[in-house]
C-alpha cells in the first residue's frame, strides 16, 4: 500500500516534468487537448504508469506500461559513459531504486517478485490471472483462456490474445516495441512484443489475424497503442537488417535514416560511397548501418491490414533517449525490464 515515504520518492513535479519533456518536438508545447493526445504518466502507489489515452477511456479494459522509477531493485549502471551521454547525464536517475520487472542476472528474484507485485497492485490487477511469455523474437501468438495451460506456465512466443475477463496479458521489453491492441466492438485484447525480428515477421498483423480468426475481430474496430521503445534517433542496425527489410517491405526505405539504398543493394564499402554523396574525400566515413524506425514500421504493418491510421497511437518516447524514465538494453546493456499489460475487467 501507499505510504508517505513511498510517495516522497516520486514527487508530482517530477512526473509533470517528464510529461512536458515528451520526445516529439511538435508536441512539446501542445496542450492535452491538442492532437495527438499526449500519453499520461499516471501516479499510483508511488509508481508512474504510462497510459495510452485511447485505451484509458475504454472502461471495459485495464492497461498500462511500467516505467523505471520506484521499485526495490538496486541498479548501478555505467550507461552514462557512452559518447551520447553527456547532455542527458545531469537529469538521469540511473542509480538507486528502480522498478525492474524482469528476472535479469544482476537482480535478485526477491526484488523482481516484489516489483511485479507492486506494479500489478498499482495497476489494480492483483486479482487477475497474469499471463506472461518466454519471449523468443518470433511471430507466435497464443490465445489465452482461463483453462489454458499458459495461465499456469509461460509458453514460448511473443504475443497473447484473449476475450476473457480476468486475464491480464503481459509482455516484457527494454527497447523493443510493446504493442497493445483492443477490439472495441467484440471486446478482445492483445499484447505483443515486437523487436526488429518480430517487426520483420509482421507479428502485429499476424496477431490481429489470429484475433480475426478466433474472435471475429475486424481491423477497423481495433485501437492500437505502441508503447515506449527505442526510437529512430537511437536505433542503428547493420546492413543485414536493412537487406531483410528491403526484401519484405516495398516501403521500407521510409523507415530508415542513412544509406538505405546502398546498404539494401549490398554496397557498404566505406571507401567509394563518398563519391556518390559528393562528400570531400577523407572526411567522415559513411555510417556502416542505418537507423531503423520500429514505430513507423509497426504502424504501417497495422494500417496495411486495415487498422485505421487514426486509431494507431504511439507514446513518442524513445527508451534510449529517456533512461531517466525507461530501461534501454541498447544504451545500458546491464539494465532492467519493463512490462506492458492489458486485460478485460
Ligand atoms: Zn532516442
Amino acid at each position: 500500500m501507499t505510504t508517505a515515504a513511498k510517495k516522497k520518492t516520486v514527487p508530482r513535479k517530477r512526473a509533470q516534468a517528464a510529461t512536458r519533456a515528451i520526445a516529439a518536438p511538435s508536441q512539446r508545447r501542445s496542450e492535452p487537448a491538442a492532437k495527438p493526445v499526449e500519453w499520461k504518466l499516471h501516479q499510483s502507489d508511488g509508481l508512474e504508469i504510462l497510459e495510452a489515452p485511447a485505451l484509458a477511456r475504454l472502461g471495459w479494459l485495464v492497461h498500462g506500461f511500467s516505467t523505471r522509477p520506484g521499485g526495490a531493485s538496486k541498479l548501478t549502471t555505467n550507461a552514462m559513459s557512452g559518447r551520447r551521454a553527456s547532455r542527458k547525464t545531469k537529469n538521469a536517475r540511473t542509480n538507486g531504486s528502480v522498478l525492474n520487472l524482469g528476472f535479469t542476472d544482476w537482480d535478485s528474484r526477491k526484488s523482481v517478485v516484489a516489483n511485479r507485485k507492486k506494479f500489478f497492485h498499482a495497476l489494480g490487477t492483483e486479482k487477475m490471472e497474469i499471463v506472461t511469455l518466454r519471449q523468443i523474437h518470433s511471430d507466435i501468438a497464443h490465445r489465452v483462456d482461463s483453462s489454458s495451460a499458459l495461465v499456469k506456465e509461460a509458453a514460448q512466443g511473443d504475443a497473447l490474445i484473449t476475450r476473457e475477463p480476468g486475464i491480464l496479458l503481459v509482455v516484457q521489453t527494454a527497447d523493443c516495441i510493446p504493442i497493445l491492441l483492443a477490439d472495441t466492438k467484440r471486446h478482445a485484447v492483445a499484447a505483443i512484443h515486437s523487436g526488429w525480428r518480430g517487426t520483420l515477421n509482421r507479428i502485429a498483423a499476424k496477431t490481429l489475424g489470429r484475433m480475426q480468426m478466433e474472435f471475429g475481430t475486424r481491423p477497423e474496430d481495433v485501437v492500437a497503442a505502441l508503447g515506449p521503445g527505442i526510437g529512430r534517433c537511437c536505433y542503428e542496425v547493420g546492413p543485414e537488417v536493412v537487406v531483410d527489410f528491403h526484401a519484405k517491405f516495398p516501403q521500407a526505405g521510409q523507415w530508415f535514416d542513412g544509406p538505405f539504398d546502398s546498404l539494401a543493394a549490398g554496397e557498404n564499402d566505406p571507401n567509394w560511397l563518398p563519391w556518390l554523396t559528393m562528400k570531400p574525400p577523407g572526411h567522415q566515413p559513411p555510417p556502416l548501418g542505418a537507423n531503423l524506425d520500429l514505430i513507423a514500421a509497426n504502424r504501417a504493418i497495422l494500417t496495411d491490414v486495415g487498422v485505421p491510421p487514426a486509431r494507431v497511437f504511439s507514446s513518442g518516447f524513445c527508451t534510449a533517449c529517456r533512461t531517466d524514465l525507461f530501461f534501454s538494453y541498447r544504451r545500458e546493456h546491464t539494465t532492467g525490464r519493463m512490462l506492458a499489460a492489458i486485460g478485460i475487467r
